[in-house]
Formats: structure tokens, sequence, C-alpha cells
């Protein structure tokens, strides 16, 4: 095993065992770029380092080769006294940490060597400001002094001097400084500086191993899922120098405007300063267009190089790049971090280009951003107060007043105030609060805390971790940085898709996207801007190679007809159950309540013409299109009134004795339907085969629907979806029950309906036994919800405020297995049962019409396991239709 590359050895492909920088220096390097010679420690050796507390043996021998290597290149040795080699020791992990590891510039800098690089770079200063960087750098990252001791001492040095900033010190006051870090130093970590240089550059070496495993860098992991295992890697990089006066300097610049996708000449630039300047901001930089002025030989060559590396990597890069008198060097490149609207613009821009086909530019997007363009947003201009800016947990847009606990929220929002919930880090006992608020802000916690957590499983706007804002819930206030005061009531805005905090009501302005998916504004229009068109072309990419169909679930014509604009290929899941609600709930009470045949036939009669009104208007709306529309299957106590609530009202009627008949019948129905574990009792099917009739009504109401349609010259297609099904017995009642009343239907109106009929498949048992049910079913409908609740024992009305959290953290899961589709367990349930299922009835239909269809991971797995269809909320269907096309690319 080979545990060091040379930059001519590596090249882009190898981030797992090279990490990013040191892939992409390799790259450069093979490109033919101006990348300083060096060479790279791998991953590897840094997971040897972590696991065992050691270096792998065979390193040292390995670095010296490729030192010796280096210095016959470069003509000088590290650290020699008349002639040194100075290089940068850098951290560079397979994903990019920003910030979070270390970097060590001018390695090989002592006391022996200032003389020498002077007389090298013919400039004294300059060689006591390296070594005076070199010791600030070392004696923080690998001795573990406090910064801010070597900053004071800067600071200290400049006050004396009345210097603006470091460029007013000679060298003489660097020379002084150099000693003062020295003694810092030693009185901090208790020895001296080491003065050797091999000993200094394996010393950083170890320290880059080591920042791996910091909080800070742990943290960074767990936020942004990345594995801990995986180590980093080391590059040896020979130093260029920014700093050797005005004809050097250091920048960093985008091939294109990470923003907005734009071309042209994005970066900045500082004079006469080493890289790290730049990022810590101690001198104001200027805009890299102002480098023609400066430098028009090195900008002219900038610029081409920024050509070869966008057409190279076919994608926006950022740079980081040196001017040492007049030569450019590249010191690192990666394609670049962008927003979600640049994401879309920059794929077709690279289709037009020709640098990209339509198949690859899918892959540069995704539905989690489309999800994000798709949120209103605020209008941001000079007149608002930002207060903070914290993480962005849970997109959208809120605005409210500040409330400091949850019963103050509950309270307000009921008298009709919409309020933002302010906390330092939330617990389950705030769900109420949360629920009642229209944004969620606390001044604690990241991605995975609980707020962020369950504020996303609600689809609520959360900003988490906002640590500038004090919050003061005793008090009831919360002070911004500059002093500012919010106390309850005040209106502050949040927006949890930048995480930007803001006082008073900004403006809130409908996303374009969505006023494109709703037709009110057309891609083609002289006025549509250009995001609009990239993800009108985006979307027609992904159309044209998916597979899966993308349908809605939806129960009335409104949701149905958004559904379509929106692309719906029909409805997946129409529950009934929100048909009978609202006065229709009295109806049903009169159904449960029923002694006898007729009474029970009276109230089923009743409902009839209800519900074919429902599936009238619903055909409709789908014209040509499927719609699946599921039987009953909540349980018969959501209909009734709730237990607590009736026991009190009789017992006061009781006293007063003047209790109401149908009130005492009310609570004794209660009581005989009351259920320990309602979502595991009398519902679905199971409702269907105990009330007799009920079902049977259901099916009428459909068939009549679709006859009373046909008739008016539709094409009305329904699908009949029996829930919560177990065993092939009770579908084969149902059906039979089911094919008697459309056979009737069919008699009576003299038109062939072709209804088919399927189940839900979202019972362990029903996924365990799929051959047989395939036998009595023309599709399935994976209920992912209750599959992943029974498959796993969750109740997840319970489990996703109450310990969700903790498994979050704990790593248990990276994601809650209700967001997306548990592929090991869930997933492997699922692939099972379609494959009996189609073995059993070839041609079989399958689709998913769980909140899964809507999940980005989730339409991967359903595309791999070949359904035909996922359903999902009317919002939700561009992000499907994307990540259908995604898959299938
Ligand atoms: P980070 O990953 O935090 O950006 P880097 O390893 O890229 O850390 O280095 C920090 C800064 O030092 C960057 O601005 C980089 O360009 C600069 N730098 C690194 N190596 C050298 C070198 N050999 N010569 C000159 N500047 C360097
Ligand atoms: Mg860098
Ligand atoms: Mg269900």
């Amino acid at each position: 095993q080979k545990f060091v590359y040379d930059f001519t050895e590596g090249n882009k492909e190898l981030k797992d065992l090279l990490g990013g920088k040191g892939a992409n220096l390799a790259e450069m390097t093979n490109l033919g770029l101006p990348v300083p010679p060096g060479f790279i420690i791998t991953t590897e050796a840094c997971k040897v380092y972590l696991d065992s507390g050691h270096e792998p043996a065979e390193l040292r021998d390995e670095v010296s080769a490729h030192l010796d290597a280096l210095e016959q290149k470069m003509g000088k040795k590290l650290g020699q006294p008349d002639n040194p080699l100075l290089v940068s020791v850098r951290s560079g992990a397979k994903f990019s940490m920003p910030g979070m590891m270390d970097t060590v510039l001018n390695i090989g800098m002592s006391d022996a060597s200032v003389a020498g690089l002077a007389a090298q770079a013919g400039d004294e200063r300059f060689a006591w400001d390296s070594y005076r960087r070199l010791l600030q750098m070392f004696g923080k990252t690998v001795m573990g002094v406090d910064g801010e001791l070597f900053e004071e001492a800067l600071e200290e040095i400049k006050r004396a001097k009345g210097a603006e900033s470091d460029l007013g010190l000679d060298a003489a006051d660097l020379q002084q400084l150099v000693e003062e870090f020295k003694s810092i130093v030693l009185k901090e970590a208790g020895r001296e500086f080491p003065q050797e240089p091999r000993e200094q550059m394996d010393l950083a070496v170890r320290a880059v191993f080591d920042s791996w495993n910091t909080d800070r860098a742990k943290l960074y992991r767990r936020q942004e899922r990345i594995p801990g295992d995986l180590g980093t890697a080391v590059n040896i990089c020979s130093m260029v120098f920014g700093n050797l006066g005005p004809d050097s300097g250091t920048g960093v610049a985008f091939t294109r405007d990470p923003a907005t996708g734009h071309q042209g000449v994005y970066g900045d630039y500082l004079q006469n300063a080493q890289g790290e300047d730049v990022v810590a901001g101690i001198r104001n930089t200027v805009p890299l267009a102002d480098l023609e002025g400066l430098d028009k030989a090195s900008y002219d060559q900038l610029m081409q190089i920024m050509t070869t590396l966008e057409t190279h990597y076919k994608d926006l890069c950022d740079i980081e790049f040196t001017i040492e008198r007049g030569h450019l060097w590249m010191l690192q490149t990666r394609v670049g971090k962008r927003t979600a609207a640049a994401a879309f613009r920059i794929a077709t821009q690279l289709v037009d280009q020709g640098l990209i086909d339509e198949a690859e530019a899918l892959q540069r997007v995704n539905g989690a951003q489309l999800a994000q363009l798709m949120f209103p947003r605020f209008e941001e201009d000079s007149k608002v107060t930002r207060l903070g800016w914290g993480i962005a947990a849970s997109p959208g847009a809120a605005v409210g007043k500040a409330v400091f606990d949850s019963y103050t929220a509950v309270k307000w929002s009921r008298s009709g105030e919409k309020v933002i919930l302010i906390r330092r880090e939330t617990n389950p006992d705030d769900l109420n609060g949360m629920i009642a608020a229209e944004g969620i802000l606390t001044s604690r916690g990241g991605k995975t805390s609980h707020a962020a957590v369950v504020a996303r499983g609600m689809g609520k706007t959360c900003v988490c971790g906002a640590e500038e804002l004090e919050v003061d819930t005793k008090r009831r206030r919360m002070t911004a940085p500059g002093g500012i005061v919010i106390e309850e009531g005040d209106v502050v805005s949040i927006d949890g898709s930048s995480g930007k905090v803001y006082l008073g009501e900004v403006p809130v302005v409908p996303s374009p996207v969505v006023e494109y998916f709703e037709g009110r504004m057309h891609a083609g229009a002289d006025d549509a801007d250009e995001l609009v068109q990239a993800v009108h072309r985006i979307m027609a990419y992904a159309d044209r190679v998916r597979r899966l169909r993308v349908r809605a679930n939806a129960d009335n014509a409104e949701d149905a007809n958004r559904a379509r604009r929106f692309g719906a290929q029909g409805i997946g899941l129409c529950r009934t159950e929100h048909m009978f609600l609202g006065e229709r709930r009295e109806l049903v009470e009169r159904l449960i309540l029923a002694d006898t045949d007729s009474e029970r036939d009276e109230a089923l009669g009743a409902l009839l013409p209800l519900q074919k009104a429902d599936f009238i208007e619903l055909f409709e709306a789908m014209d040509g299109l499927p719609v699946t529309v599921r039987l009953l299957d909540p349980p018969l106590h959501e209909f009734l009134p709730d237990i607590t609530e009736l026991s009190v009202r009789v017992a006061l009627a009781e006293s007063r004795k003047d209790a109401n008949e149908n009130d005492l019948r009310l609570l004794q129905a209660v009581h005989k339907l009351h259920e320990q574990n309602p979502m595991l009792g009398l519902r679905g099917v199971r409702l269907g085969l105990v009330i007799p009739g009920l079902f049977s009504m259901q099916v009428r109401a459909i068939a009549e629907a679709a006859a009373h349609r046909k008739d008016m010259k539709g094409d009305p297609r329904p699908e009949i979806m029996i829930p919560l099904v177990g065993t092939v017995q009770e579908l084969e009642i149902v059906r039979e029950e089911a094919e008697k009343v459309i056979a009737e239907v069919e008699a009576a109106t003299g038109i062939n309906l072709k209804l088919t009929l399927g189940t839900m498949i979202e019972l362990p048992r029903a996924a365990l036994t799929a051959g047989q049910i395939a036998e009595a079913a023309e599709f399935f409908s994976f209920g992912t919800n209750d599959l992943t609740q029974t498959v796993w024992g969750f109740s997840r009305d319970d489990v996703e405020a109450s310990f969700f959290t903790a498994y979050l953290e704990k790593g248990i899961f990276g994601v809650s297995p209700f967001e997306t589709i548990d592929r090991d367990g869930v997933g492997s349930l699922i692939r099972s049962a379609c494959e009996a299922g189609r073995a059993a009835r070839p041609g079989l239909k399958l689709g998913v019409c769980g909140e899964h269809g809507g999940d980005p991971e989730s339409v991967h797995f359903f595309h791999e396991v070949g359904l035909d269809y996922v359903s999902c909320s009317p919002f939700r269907i561009p992000v499907a239709r994307l990540e259908a096309g995604r898959a299938a690319a």
C-alpha cells in the first residue's frame, strides 16, 4: 500500500484517497496549469493514525522520498539556511468542510533560515513576515496556543507604531514580533517552537490528522451527513508568496456567479498578502476585475485558466490563486457550491454551451433545490433590519408576533394572531406551540435539533441555532446584536430557506416558479425570468426520460385541478373520510348509532348522494386520468365527540337532571368504540366488513358518479382501493360485494363501467402474502406511512416528537423513516411484494401513496423497484417529476 502520491500521480477521480483538494491539485498539475509542486499523504494514512494513534510505519520513509524529489525539483532544501524551501501543510477531506480543519503555511522557517529567505527574495521584511506567520499558525493549530494571544501582540505593536494594518510594520517591527511570538509559544505550550524543519512538517501533518476529530469538525459532519470515518488527506505544497510586495497578491474566484449562474468575473483580490488574509478579512479586498488594471498579464492568464477549468470540469469551479511577483500560481479548485436558483440556470447554460447533455443536466439539480425555489420568499431591500442569521432548518417565509412560550403561542393564535415561537431550544412540551406558530426560531441547536426535525416534519418554517440572538424566556424578550430588544408581541420575520431573521414585517412575494407551475407565468413570455425558463427546460428533460408516472393525493376538485396544472397524471389517493367531515358528521354519527337495519340504511341513503356528487366533481377535474378512491379508512371514534369532553357534558347534565337521550346513546357508543390502540383497531377493511352496507354505499356512489360522467360524454377512470387488508380473504369478501353493486349500476344505466379494484399494501402481512392478495387485486398501492409504522412498531404521532431527535443525534438513523423510505427494512418488504405480486398477476399495476411518494430519495427507490407511479401532495408533484427523471436519466 502506497501512502504518498506526488501531485503528478493523482487525478480528480481519486477524492476518496487523496481528498478533494489533493485530487484537484493533481488534476490541475496534469492539465499543465501552474501549480506549485508537492505531494499528498492519503486518507488511508490518516485512518491508520486515527485508529491506532500512530502513523503507519512506512509513512516516514515514503514522505522522505517524496520530499527529496521535491527538493531536487525546486533546487532547494526544506528550511536550508542559505536557500530554504518552504511548504504548506494543508488538510483536505473527500467532502469540503470549509474552515473546519487546519492548514499551516511557511513550514521551514526558523531562526536559521530567515536570512536565507531574505536573500532569496531580496526582501528582509518579507522574510520576517513569513516567519511570524508560521509562528502564529503553527503555535495555534499545532501547539494549541490560544490564537487571540498572537492577535493581541500584533495589535499592540501596530498601535505602538501607529500602523493601520500589518503593511505598516517594517522588518524590525516584525523581527520584534517574532521574538514575542516565540515567547508566547514557550509560555503557553511549555516548550520552544521547534526549529528543525522536518520536525515542523511532521508535527503539522499530525495536527492535520487530529483536526479531523475536533468538536467543530464532528458537528459539521453530523449536520452535513458526512461519514465520520473518512479521514482527511494532507497536502504538502511548496510555498509561493503573495506577500512579496505590490506586484504580488492572492485571491479567490468563481468561474461564474454562484448566486445567479451568470458568466463573468467574480471574485476578490488582495494585494501583497498571503492566502489566509483574504478569508480572515484583515484588509479590504478589491473586486477581481480590478486585477486587470494591476497586472494585465496575470489577469488574462487567470481568465484563460478559468475557461480551461470550466471546460474540463464542465461545471462552475471555484479557485484559490496567488501571484508572486507577476507570476500566477493555482492553489486550489473545486466544483463550487451554488444556490438552488443558480443550479438550475447553470445546468441549462452548460447544455447551451454544449458542455453537458440533458441527462447530465438532470444530475446537476435536485428535488430539494426545486422545493426550495417553490417557497414564497421575502422581498429583502435596504429598509429591512436584519436581526441575525441562523441555520436554515425548514424552508418558508414566516411573519408573526414574537412569543416565548408555547402556552402564549397557542393562546394568541386561537385569538387569530400570527405568532413566531422563539425559544433557546425546543423540547416535546413545545409541540402545541409549534403547531400553533407560523414559524419557529431557536438560538441553539443544529439541523438535527428537536425544533428542526419536528418543524420539517410539519412542513413549518424554522430557523434554528441563531446564536447571535440572546433569548430570555423568563423575561419574554430577545436581544439581537447592536442591543436591539424584541419584546413579546413585537413582529419578526424569519426565512427558513436562508436562515435570516428580520425585525418587523417583511413583505412576502410568491415564488415565480410556483407562478409558472400554476400557469400564471409562461416560460416563453418575454418577461419570464431566466430561472423560470431554466426550470421549464429541466422539467421537460425530466418528463421526457422518466418512467415513473406521478399522481396526486387529492380529495377535492380544487386540489385535483392544482395537481393537474402541476403535472399530475391522475389521483393516486382520494381519502373518502375527508368527505365525511363538516356538516356530514351528523349523518355519520347516525350511521354509527343506528340500532336497526332501517336506521342504518336511512343514514347510508342520506350519505350516498353527497358522496356521489363529490366523485362527479373529482372525475370531472381528472377527466381521462385514473382516480384511485380509497374506501373509508379511519377508526369510527374519529367521527364521534371526544370521550372526555362528552363524559363531562353528560355528567354535568345528569347532575342538573336534564341528560339528553341522544348524548347518552352517543356516550355509550363512544365507550363501546374506544380503543387503546386505534391505529391497530377497527379501521380500514375491517370497518367495511363489520358495518353492513358501508362499503357498498361508497362503491355505489363511485359507480353512479362514473356512469353519470360517461353519460355527460366524460372519461372517468375510477379505481376502487381497499385499505388495511391483511389477508386475501378480506379482499375477496369486499370484492364480491362490490362487483354485485357495480353490476347493478351497470344494469340500471346500461353503461359498461370498467371499474378496477385493488388494495393498499400497508401491513407486513399483506406484503408477505402479496402473491395471494394479487389474485384478488388488480393493483397494489403501497401505503408507506402505515407500512413504516407497522414494520418498525412506531406510532408516528407519538415517536416523532418524543425520541426521534435522540435517535437522529445518536446516528441510529440519518433521517426519519417517515421522511425517507427505509430501504433495508420497509424497502425490502416492498421489493419482495412487488415481485410476488407481479409473479401472480403479470401486469399488476403498482404504486405508492404514502408521504414518501414526494420524497426525492424515496422516489429513486420506487423507480428502482419498478413501480408504475408515485402519488404525493399536489405541491410535491414537480419535485417527484424531477426526481423520477433523475432516477431514469
Ligand atoms: P482551506 O481549506 O481552509 O482553504 P487551504 O489549505 O486551502 O485551507 O489554505 C489556506 C490558505 O493558504 C488558502 O488561501 C491557500 O490558497 C493558501 N495556501 C495554501 N498553500 C499555499 C502555498 N503553498 N503557497 C501559498 N499559499 C498557500
Ligand atoms: Mg482553500
Ligand atoms: Mg394507511
